[in-house]
């Protein structure tokens, strides 16, 4: 009796091991099940460059976090609305989000320092001051207060200046024009006497073919080429003087990103930093191509911009922007670490970047 009861114990005791063994397999499908997030975008669905480049995002975290997290993407109105997109995920309607801080102006003037500056820096200096010189940590803090992380997720590069059916000759072709511009590239058309529109990327083709605005800039040529700009203005102006480095943004629920555990809270910052890097590198790539795809076959009148118009232009800005930096302190500390960074910037990049360039020229 004592040695079936013996035998019995060990069994019970061998299964219990056997549970034990398993168990922790077991516990962590059941407990960790697939995290699932939604991001929500300003951009069409697979829109080139941008709305691919949160796909990206989304892939790349699913694919470092081993399948354990998926991030579903939504174009523009498929779950809220372009401009929606800032107060979705601050109210955790949506884990993440991509669009562009300077669509926020209205929530915070200083959010517009972390997308694009008229004359300010280009896009290998944004990531500089973002991640060196103390940009992203006044945009942590900035963010904080709407229960939101930031990132940089992707930069356009120097844009194109825009898309005109007139000739812009002088600052005052500029009176009078409605265009589509946003930021503080319009606050400094509307010093020249212009009226800037904020329209999402999806509504800019049919506003200019039907009249409803005179001229647009959107990005650059694989961008705008992409939308069929071409079939509604013909002159092409550079360059992109109100956004020469545009940093578009990663938005992540602060809340959504603390209930991660800890190697999936870094692997979601990781991955912005892959795709920040990812859309830049396939803008540069691309971008001549198009080019070449609308001067040659579509006959677009490429031009640049008369170097009095853009003498003038940046006198407006330098004005636009310092009013900024008047609206409240953060702002102004914000203006203040831009605006030195920008100095070192200038003052490095032309005896390296500059000119390498104008030695390449030859
Ligand atoms: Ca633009």
């Amino acid at each position: 009796m004592q040695r079936r009861g013996m035998l019995k114990a060990l069994a019970i005791g061998a299964a219990g091991l056997v549970t034990a063994m398993t168990q922790p397999v077991r516990a962590r499908a059941e407990n960790e099940k697939k995290i699932r997030w939604k991001m929500v975008t300003t951009w069409p669905q697979n829109f080139p460059g941008l709305g691919t480049g949160a796909n990206f995002l989304a892939k790349t975290i699913g694919e470092l976090s081993g399948g354990r997290m998926e991030v579903k993407v939504f174009g523009a109105n498929e779950l809220v609305g372009p401009f929606e997109v800032f107060d979705a995920v601050s109210r955790g309607t949506a884990q993440m989000g991509h669009g562009a801080a300077y669509y926020w102006k209205g929530k915070h003037p200083a959010s517009q320092f972390f997308a694009a500056v008229p004359f300010g820096l280009n896009a290998q200096e944004m990531n500089a001051w973002l991640y060196h010189g103390g940009g992203l940590e006044l945009w942590t803090e900035l963010y904080a207060k709407f229960n939101m992380i930031p990132a940089a997720v992707g930069n356009t590069g120097v844009q194109m200046g825009g898309w005109f059916n007139k000739e812009i000759n002088s600052i005052n072709d500029l009176n009078g024009l409605k265009m589509r511009i946003p930021g503080l590239g319009g606050e400094v058309l509307k010093k020249a006497g212009g009226t800037p529109v904020n329209l999402p990327g999806g509504e800019i083709f049919s506003s200019l073919q039907s009249g409803a605005i005179d001229a647009t800039e959107w990005i650059g040529p694989y961008n705008d080429l992409a939308f069929g700009l071409h079939k509604a203005a013909k002159i092409y102006y550079y360059p992109g003087w109100h956004e020469p480095g545009t940093t578009m943004e990663g938005l992540i629920n602060l809340k959504a990103h603390q209930e991660l555990p800890g190697d999936l809270q870094k692997i979601v910052i990781a991955a912005c930093r892959v795709a920040n890097l990812d859309m830049l590198s396939e803008l540069t790539a691309r971008n001549n191509a198009a080019l070449t795809t609308l001067v040659k076959e579509h006959k677009v009148d490429l031009r640049p911009f008369p170097v009095e118009v853009l003498k003038k232009l940046k006198e407006l800005s330098d004005v636009v922007v310092a009013e900024i930096a008047e609206q409240d302190p953060f702002s102004k500390k914000v203006f203040d670490s831009f605006t030195s960074f920008r100095e070192q910037a200038i003052h490095w990049h032309s005896v390296s970047e500059q000119a390498y360039f104008n030695a390449r020229k030859g």
